[in-house]
């Protein structure tokens, strides 16, 4: 089965000419690192992408040849932004029912060698078991950063906001991401005394200046900018084009042209800021979000999804990919990130079933989206 890589393609946005034309500029970077400063208490900065922002805040705390335990059933991002701050990932495998990893698979990681660090990562929106985790840094010295691509105000059942616990929290701003301004990301350094691996103390009235050294200098390409102005609208059209079954041809063209790239493929890059209109409109959506937000995909796991993505289809639902088809996603990338599939058996099954829906449907579409799977009976979510 062919999986379409353009998540939903920008449906989220439901004015893509305002977006195209959106105001925003420096002054607006600096209002959302402010926020995020005072929401996540540390110092927030803006970086290009969320893989950036996770190999400053990796870069911060650990030590070249390090190794840091990650969620066995996450993207490709996140293995770049280990890999550029010289870290090596292990993976620890998941639960079925919340496609986290918990005590029991955490401490199995250990097994495979002394772990420096570990990524919480709450997939899609689910929140990790965090007192269990915390237990488990505490009880082996690990230090912890959220990753909150998935989870931008979502809490944990411990009652904490998900981004206020770790040493440092990272937030990707991507196409379909909790806060989705088409690419920007952000790090919020919270804990000053384990920075470098606590060979030095940064006082509290130096860490302004501090992170002022880390902070991307240059303003982000005028390329970058034009393809997230466009995105909404180039979804638009891909939607519409959905119907006379054109979309495909022309996605191959603007990917061709390079005036749309694959989120996969989006460089890491730790000197370029964000765009001001994506800082502005990431603003906007936090002051929506304040009111908490919950899951961001809801999924499945099928026995037979390709039959079931098939009828869902035929139903009129468009499903242009799932999170995660691989255990380590995408595809094209899933051989370079050393994963061994014996290690996360449950993460290596489930990446073979699971569906999950585009957050753009409303409740009323995703009941009829449920019927159909109910009418296809054999769908199971409990744990392994
Ligand atoms: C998408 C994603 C990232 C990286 O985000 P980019 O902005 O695409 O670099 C990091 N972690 C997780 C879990 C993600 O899903």
């Amino acid at each position: 089965m062919r999986i379409h890589y353009f998540l939903g393609a920008a449906a989220n946005f439901k004015k893509p000419f305002r977006y195209l034309f959106s105001s925003g500029g420096a002054r607006d970077v600096l209002k959302l690192e402010k926020y995020l400063s005072e929401r996540y208490d540390g110092e927030a900065m803006l970086m290009k992408n969320g893989r950036s922002a996770l190999a400053v805040a990796l870069s911060c705390y650990f030590k070249p040849g390090e190794k840091i335990i990650v969620n066995g059933f996450t993207c490709y991002a996140v293995i770049e932004a280990i890999k550029e701050a010289k870290l090596k990932p292990v993976y620890a495998d998941i639960e079925a029912g919340s496609l986290n990893f918990n005590a029991k698979t955490l401490e199995k990681c250990l097994e495979r060698g002394e772990a420096k660090g570990i990524i919480v990562q709450n997939t899609l929106g689910n929140p990790v078991n965090i007192a269990e985790v915390k237990k488990f840094a505490k009880k082996n010295g690990l230090i912890i950063i959220e990753d909150l691509a998935h989870s931008a105000g979502v809490k944990y059942a411990s009652g904490e906001e998900a981004g206020t616990v770790g040493a440092a929290t990272v937030l990707s701003f991507g196409k379909e991401k909790a806060i989705d301004t088409i690419s920007g990301g952000a790090v919020i350094l919270r804990d000053f005394k384990m920075i470098n691996g606590a060979r030095f103390k940064i006082p509290r009235n130096a860490r302004k200046t501090w992170v002022q050294e880390l902070r991307p200098t240059k303003k982000c390409r005028k390329s970058d900018s034009l393809r997230a102005r466009y995105y909404p609208l180039f979804g638009k059209i891909y939607r519409g084009l959905s119907y006379v079954k054109l979309n495909g041809i022309f996605m191959r063209i603007l990917l061709k042209i390079h005036w749309v790239e694959k989120s996969a493929d989006n460089r890491l890059d730790l000197r370029r800021r964000p765009a001001g209109f994506e800082a502005k409109s990431a603003l906007k959506q936090f002051k929506k979000l304040e009111a908490g937000a919950g899951v961001l995909r809801e999924f499945y796991l099928l026995n037979n999804r390709d039959e079931v993505l098939e009828k869902l289809r035929k139903a009129g639902y468009y499903f242009d990919g799932f999170w995660y088809e691989k255990p380590v996603s995408p595809e094209r990338y899933y051989k370079k990130s050393g994963f061994k599939e014996k290690d996360c058996p449950v993460a290596t099954l489930v990446a073979g079933k699971i569906i999950n829906f585009p957050t753009y449907y409303n409740e009323k579409q995703l009941a009829k989206a449920r019927e159909v799977l109910k009418e296809y009976g054999d769908f199971w979510k409990e744990e392994e």
